[in-house]
């Protein structure tokens, strides 16, 4: 399955936040929309970085509550692993695994057009798996 099939049913909303704003309005948006990460970008559109609550939790034991009020571009991920809607929920499963995240925002040409989380990709493998099995159940008792 294609990472397009995924968005065309989950939709290409993503919350983002600008680098300059605090950690504390970041801890508010997570809140709000019950996300686990938001991509950081000045503009919308492009990708400047990607912070999750992990970031904020690592930060609060290193550093203590200050961390509250610093900017989200002090504590962000600058190097993101983006997707394309061309590449496989299979394939992306495999990298998230591998590479222990759990978000990838979906790029084309430069610009975001979406975001993947685990629970995406665990949902649709799910739904393929049971799909398979009724297929097989079906052909059996046939
Ligand atoms: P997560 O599992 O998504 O909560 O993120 C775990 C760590 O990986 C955090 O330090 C994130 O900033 C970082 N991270 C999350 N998503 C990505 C990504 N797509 N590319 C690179 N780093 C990421």
């Amino acid at each position: 399955m294609r990472i397009a099939d995924v968005l065309a049913r989950k939709g290409d909303t993503v919350v983002t936040i600008a680098p300059d704003r605090t950690v504390r309005e970041l801890l508010a948006l997570l809140a709000e929309h019950g996300i686990g990460a938001v991509v950081v970008s000045g503009d919308g559109a492009t990708v400047a970085g990607i912070v999750s609550e992990r970031d904020v939790v690592r930060r609060l034991h290193a550093a203590g509550d200050s961390v509250l009020d610093g900017a989200v571009s002090a504590i962000m991920t600058t190097e993101v692993h983006t997707c394309t809607p061309d590449d496989t929920v299979e394939g992306l499963m495999e990298t998230m695994t591998a590479r222990r995240f759990r978000h990838v925002p979906v790029v084309v040409d430069g610009a975001l057009v979406g975001i993947m989380s685990i629970g995406d990709v665990v949902k649709r493998r799910l739904e393929y798996l049971q799909a398979e099995r009724d297929q097989l159940t079906a052909y059996i008792s046939s």
